[in-house]
């Protein structure tokens, strides 16, 4: 974005404009809708702004403009259709301070100006950084014909009723109020009885409120999966399209976190691997307090919530704060890993289980059953497993474990960026030191890439530290 959209105030503001014809006019037409004040310079004016200044819509000032003539102006418009002229007037602006618009230079404007789509209050600004003029006018058609003439009407008594509506609790009760009300209800008063039916029928609507009795807060546990937005769950999608409040892990891409509701509070809490940056017990406040206000909590966690993700600490807060929830699954990264090398986690004749396992635990590295893990045919997917891999490979090899067998890593599985690492049991360190691995990862134990494997079969030649 190199452009920023903002609403600037300006009601009661000096807003200036240098020129007189067509540009001029096309910007003054806009302007007028504002409650600034608006100053012309013109030597010769078309007869439409000589009309406004005659009404008093604007000052009229029939000659060049000169220094000192943009003091205080919040905004001034360059518009004399001369790039000569044009320059010299946005200097003279430019040294008063004020924000310049060049018309039909986007270089050495400060703003440009959107196409603008006015149901007074709700405005909405299209901009294409000037790169699609036609395409912004094609979307104002469109967003002309689908909002309602009467929406600025409604917005405006809306805003008269703010104050009342604050009687509603903050959050998912005073929005369901207002989605009703922009939603079905403020249209049918005002076609019933044009607008002084309004009111009362805000009225009438906040009473239905106020007496319904207050959403209960719920919390879904959902799962992300390994960090691509094609890999999401539609519960997952809808839980996040509904959530008031979403508490994620770091671990959750942006794209994820894009399809959140666009009013959704976003708190994140915890980093990667090794325990949560905020404490586990404030998560849980967190997630209670949310909940209690009536709210629709997503705690998202990436990849599957049931995995290693301190689920079970998070439910029993729920538990004993008597809070609904549901756990959406999800797909664990070690699902994604092994789809990323093309091999499956189980085979008939090779192994009939598999096994998820950290390397690290609340002690340091974590002990697993190595005498079981070391045999031939075994399949494991060690999670957190980077800074032990050290730890692990000694345990292996001291109980007897082929040297040759298979250890892929897969770091940023099942995201655009994923990098696979093939090594053996006896390379793991320092294959593992050496790739200079920087995201998330996932030792994956007695697997090789499918085609890393293949090709070791017909070339015969043990799969070895094959960065892929
Ligand atoms: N609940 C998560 C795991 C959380 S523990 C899940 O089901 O995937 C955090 C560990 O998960 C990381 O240290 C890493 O080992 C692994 N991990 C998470 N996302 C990953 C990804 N995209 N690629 C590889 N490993 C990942």
């Amino acid at each position: 974005m190199k452009h920023f959209p903002i609403f600037l105030a300006v009601e009661g503001r000096r807003i200036v404009l240098a020129g007189g014809g067509d540009a001029a006019l096309s910007k003054l037409r806009l302007l007028l809708k504002t409650e600034a004040r608006l100053t012309v310079f013109a030597a010769d004016p078309a007869p439409e702004i000589v009309d406004w200044a005659a009404d008093g819509r604007l000052t009229l000032l029939r000659r060049k403009m000169e220094p000192g003539d943009t003091l205080c102006a919040k905004m001034f418009y360059a518009a004399s259709e001369d790039a000569e002229e044009d320059a010299r007037t946005a200097a003279i602006a430019h040294a008063d301070g004020a924000l310049v618009n060049i018309v039909d230079n986007l270089e050495d404007s400060a703003f440009i100006t959107p196409a603008i789509v006015d149901r007074d209050p709700v405005t909405v600004a299209i901009g294409t950084e000037g790169a699609a003029p036609v395409l912004a006018r094609s979307i104002k058609r469109d967003l002309e014909e689908r909002l309602p003439p009467a929406l600025g009407t409604l917005a405006r008594i809306g805003k008269t009723f703010r104050k009342a509506a604050d009687a509603l609790p903050f959050g998912r009760a005073r929005r369901d109020f207002w989605s009703d009300y922009y939603g079905g209800a403020g249209a049918a008063a005002l076609s019933r009885g044009g607008e002084a039916a309004v009111r009362p029928a805000l009225s009438n609507l906040l009473a239905a409120h106020l007496s319904t009795s207050p959403r209960e807060g719920h919390v879904h546990f959902v799962g992300a999966g390994p960090g691509d937005p094609e890999l999401l769950t539609l519960k997952a999608r809808n839980a996040l399209h509904e959530a008031d409040v979403v508490i994620h892990d770091r671990l959750i891409s942006p794209e994820i976190l894009e399809l959140a509701r666009r009013e959704a509070i976003l708190v994140e809490a915890g980093k990667e691997g090794f325990g949560p940056s905020m404490p586990q017990e404030r998560i849980n406040e967190l997630i209670v307090e949310h909940a209690q206000n009536g709210a629709q909590v997503v705690r998202l966690k990436s990849g599957d919530p049931t995995v290693f993700g301190r689920l079970d600490e998070e439910i029993e807060a729920m538990d004993s704060a008597g809070i609904g929830y549901t756990i959406v699954p999800g797909i664990t990264a070690a699902s994604a890993a092994v789809a990323g090398i093309g091999q499956s986690f189980t085979r008939r004749g090779r192994n009939g289980s598999v096994r998820f396992l950290t390397g690290h635990d609340m002690k340091g590295f974590a002990e697993q059953d190595w005498a079981q893990l070391a045999r031939p045919g075994e399949v494991a997917a060690i999670y957190m497993g980077k800074r032990a891999a050290r730890f692990i490979q000694g345990r292996l090899m001291m109980h007897g474990a082929d040297p040759a067998t298979p250890v892929t890593i897969v770091e940023n599985a099942g995201r655009p960026d994923a990098r696979v690492l093939a090594t053996t049991i006896s390379q793991l360190e320092p294959a593992l030191s050496e790739a200079g691995l920087t995201g998330p990862a996932i030792l994956m134990l007695g697997l090789a890439p499918r085609a890393a494997e293949n090709a070791a079969k017909t070339i015969d030649i043990p799969v070895q530290e094959a960065a892929l």
